[in-house]
């Protein structure tokens, strides 16, 4: 540390990002200093599944599964259709790998068995990857955040929380340091990891317009401090910022307001029917695609199902029990009827439409059958689901209107390149400025790449990030 310097390295946030980022800074012997706005560690991550993606894996090799980094890279940029910068995303898919042993490394427990879903602990495929990928770890985000903070505190980076980082200090083109709680605090280098801006209206309305387009019906499930102070310390700086339009939501039933662990889940035995009446995507599709194929359609999008799949709703949930449907519906809210021809009326689809629709469901799947069109049969045997959904048969009918309104992250940042270094708008390195997760963009892009895309973004390019800084904080001898 220089003399002027208070600390090496400064991390602004303490979630995926900014706890591996102090860990990492700390490890290459940098003095770390780490600002949380709230009162706990943890944003977002703390609140998430804590799946990541990742290629290359001892758990993938224990379970015989081929991967490699290139592989997972091929994958990454189809499927953004390479509309992401190959270096920054090869530096992600050969890092994740490593992060992910990394984190067994410091305690956290991912188990070499196969896992149908994103919170059973193993590896799976929650999104559309092409391998199995998803590490999901026990006890979830809360899990990688107690690991991760444990390490810090092992490490001796410091945390001070309830602190909101206010500016930057710059000082004669390059970052030395900060402001928080009206004190400057010097550092030989700056690590932004606060998070997305979900919780903004103006900056979602400014980066994110497709959750304005949710209306009322969006709610936000990203942690309170996703307030997007990035934005205005890359103003500070001249940064470019890179991400626009990008971001996760989730495809809920009008009347969800909160993550489905709490929600519920809709019943098996359901279709999802366009403005035409017809079925148009496997109802059971990764939500790494669904939201776009139902923005995709040309009008409301409807969940219909029968009175036996609503009565058959498991209890203990807020929003998808039986009780909770069945007073939206008294309320006029979900449309109910007796027949299907009454409830094509109420959703203004073609009637005979309808009844063709729900005629051809119900002399499919239900019956042990194929879903011939949209092949929603793989997916439920790829989940370990066995018992087929039954007949949409029994009235009265219902119609849930469903779209994309579940804001879980946003993708709009401060330009990092494969280092985590933030860039100015001539593409230059702005010198002592980092930035990682949700902050630091450029790796998540238009498609979310496989269960555990934001997560292993936010542990990999913090990870990155914290050597990097530690390295510009203390620059070797030689
Ligand atoms: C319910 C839910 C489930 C999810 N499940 C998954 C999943 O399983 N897999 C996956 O890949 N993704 C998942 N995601 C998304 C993923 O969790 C996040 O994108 C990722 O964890 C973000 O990490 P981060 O470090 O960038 O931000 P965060 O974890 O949000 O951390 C940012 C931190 O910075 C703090 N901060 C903000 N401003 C300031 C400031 N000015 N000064 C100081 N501190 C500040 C915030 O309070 C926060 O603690 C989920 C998200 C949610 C909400």
């Amino acid at each position: 540390m220089s003399a002027e310097n208070q600390v090496d390295v400064l991390v602004l946030g303490g979630g995926g990002a900014g706890l591996a980022a102090a860990v990492s800074a700390a490890e290459h012997g940098a003095s770390v200093l780490l600002f949380e706005s709230e009162r706990e560690l943890g944003g977002s991550t703390l609140l998430s599944a804590g799946m990541l993606t990742a290629a290359g894996t001892s758990v993938q090799a224990a379970l015989g599964v081929q991967d490699s980094p290139d592989r997972f890279l091929q994958h990454y940029l189809d499927l953004n259709h390479w509309q992401l910068k190959p270096g920054l995303i090869k530096a992600f898919c050969t890092e994740a790998g490593a992060a992910v042993e990394w984190l067994i490394g410091l305690g956290v427990d991912i188990p070499a068995k196969l896992s149908h879903d994103a919170h059973t602990p193993g590896l799976t495929r929650a999104g559309v990857e092409d391998v199995w990928r998803g590490h999901v770890p026990k006890d979830q985000g809360y899990g990688l955040v107690q690991v991760l903070d444990r390490a810090r505190r092992q490490a001796g980076a410091e945390a001070v929380l309830n602190t909101r980082v206010e500016r930057l200090l710059v000082e004669h083109g390059r970052v030395a340091g900060v402001v928080a709680d009206g004190i400057e605090v010097r550092a030989g280098a700056v690590v932004v990891c606060t998070g997305g801006f979900s919780q903004d209206p103006a900056l979602r309305s400014q980066y994110y317009p497709d959750a304005d387009a949710a209306g009322e019906d969006l709610f936000v499930v990203a942690a309170p401090g996703s307030r997007g102070d990035h934005f205005a310390f890359g103003t500070q700086v001249g940064a470019s910022i890179t991400g626009h339009g990008r971001g996760l939501l989730l495809p809920t039933a009008y009347f969800q307001r909160l993550h489905h662990w709490q929600s519920g889940f809709p019943p098996r035995s359901r279709i999802l029917v366009n403005s035409h009446g017809r079925r148009f995507m496997d109802e059971d599709a990764s939500y790494a695609v669904s939201s776009g194929i139902i923005s995709a359609q040309d009008g409301p999008v409807w969940m219909v199902f029968d009175d036996r799949a609503r009565r058959d709703l498991p209890p203990g949930y807020a929003h998808w029990s039986a009780g909770h449907v069945q007073s939206e519906a008294d309320a006029g809210r979900t449309l109910r009827a007796d027949s299907l021809t009454e409830l094509a009326g109420k959703m203004a689809v073609p009637e005979s439409t309808l009844q063709a629709t729900v005629d051809r469901w119900n002399r499919e799947l239900p019956r042990g059958g194929a879903d011939t069109e949209f092949l929603r049969h793989e997916t439920l045997a790829a989940k370990g689901v066995a018992e087929p959904p039954a007949e949409i048969a029994t009235a009265p009918f219902y119609a849930a209107r469903t779209l994309p309104a579940e804001l879980v992250c946003t993708h709009a940042g401060l330009e990092i390149d494969a280092g985590a270094a933030v860039l100015d708008a001539r593409g230059n390195r702005v010198p002592g400025l980092f930035a990682a997760g949700e902050a630091g963009a450029g790796v998540l892009g238009l498609r979310y790449v496989g269960g555990g895309n934001a997560v292993a973004n936010a542990v990999t390019m913090g990870r990155i990030a914290g050597r990097a800084a530690a390295g510009h904080a203390r620059p070797s001898p030689a």
